[in-house]
């Protein structure tokens, strides 16, 4: 006897990665956090934030930070819907999108989130191998047929793979569902896919915790047709961007220089840790994230990572094939 929902009873909660306390020494690669400071101007805001601000409920629709990205983006502010995170608004295409049995697609190996989302729904996750090289596979659509909703991360997590806006284009005017395209880390990219946002059955998630260096601040946002984004609002909680965020989050959004500086940066660690990687023995795949994904030199992945984390250096680690 439980008191769950037998797809509750049944599943498992989705593993972050480790976060050490004060542990401010460590060498923290694991959960893609951005490795520099935010915008000073960020910081300048939380600073004169009058706190009185926090007496009263916040704009549910956090209208401010919307009407930034719609500039941003060329969009309208009927477009954009603010989050907790996207994590968060994934979780409200689920919920709005779907119901018991349907299904959710998505290739695999990817965000570790999406199968998650699909079981707090009593939904069915359709997992589709991606091809060797790790790009889309041929059999996507044919097999992603009939789901409800297809979430496509580009660039892709673990594997730094970024999918060219065009064949994105192709999905989206061949898939019946709703196309998600989760693009946490498109600025380390060399294009995004936000011009599909307003032609079609089309969402496009970001957040700020990577390329902005807010992952503590807890701020998303997707871009979408205005019924779509009319239906995840009826969904959301009231209130779910608090007061402090907002303010915050568009400080962050008005400093495009400092996040674009911070990518040039990570962008060429990138390419000096790769190079250093294969040095090594490592087999490290070409990334457009700000992370590498590499197979070790001796197969004996778990002895590596231990071994790090001897030395203050955190690595996600996975015992998975490919
Ligand atoms: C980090 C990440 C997100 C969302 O992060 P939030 O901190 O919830 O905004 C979404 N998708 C992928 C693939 C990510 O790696």
């Amino acid at each position: 006897m439980t008191y769950f929902r037998k797809n509750i009873e049944a599943m498992t909660g989705y593993t972050p990665g480790e976060q050490p306390q004060g542990d401010s020494g460590a060498v923290k690669l694991n959960t893609n956090e951005n490795p520099y400071p935010p915008s000073p101007r960020v910081l300048e805001v939380l600073r004169r934030t009058d706190w009185s601000l926090l007496r009263k409920y916040p704009d549910p629709m956090a209208n401010k930070v919307r009407d930034i990205l719609a500039r941003m983006h060329g969009v309208r502010r009927d477009n954009i819907l603010c989050g907790n995170g996207s994590d968060e608004l994934l979780g409200l295409a689920a919920r709005a999108f779907c119901g018991e049995r349907d299904s959710l697609a998505y290739p695999v190996p990817t965000y570790s989130l999406y199968p998650v989302l699909a079981w707090i729904q009593g939904a069915e996750p359709v997992e589709i191998e991606r091809a060797p090289d790790f790009s889309l596979p041929g059999n996507l659509l044919d097999r992603a047929k009939g789901a409800r909703m297809l979430i496509i991360c580009s660039p892709n997590a673990p594997t730094g793979t970024w999918t060219p806006p065009e064949v994105l284009e192709s999905l989206a005017d061949q898939f019946k569902g709703v196309l998600a395209i989760d693009e946490a880390y498109v600025n380390f990219a060399r294009g995004d896919a936000m011009r599909l946002a307003e032609r079609y059955n089309v969402l496009v998630f970001r957040t700020l915790s990577k390329s902005y260096s807010l992952a503590g601040l807890r701020f998303g946002y997707v871009v979408g047709p205005e019924a779509l984004i009319l239906g995840l609002r009826k969904v959301k909680d009231s209130y779910n961007v608090d007061a402090i965020s907002i303010e915050l989050a568009a400080a962050a959004l008005e400093d495009q220089a400092w996040m674009q500086a911070n990518v040039e940066k990570i962008r060429s660690e990138r390419a000096r840790l790769s190079e250093g990687l294969a040095r090594l023995g490592f087999a490290a795949l070409p990334s457009e994230a700000n992370f590498v994904l590499a197979a070790v030199p001796d197969g004996d992945a778990g002895r590596w990572h231990e071994a790090l984390k001897a030395r203050r250096i955190l690595v996600r680690y996975w015992n998975r094939p490919r």
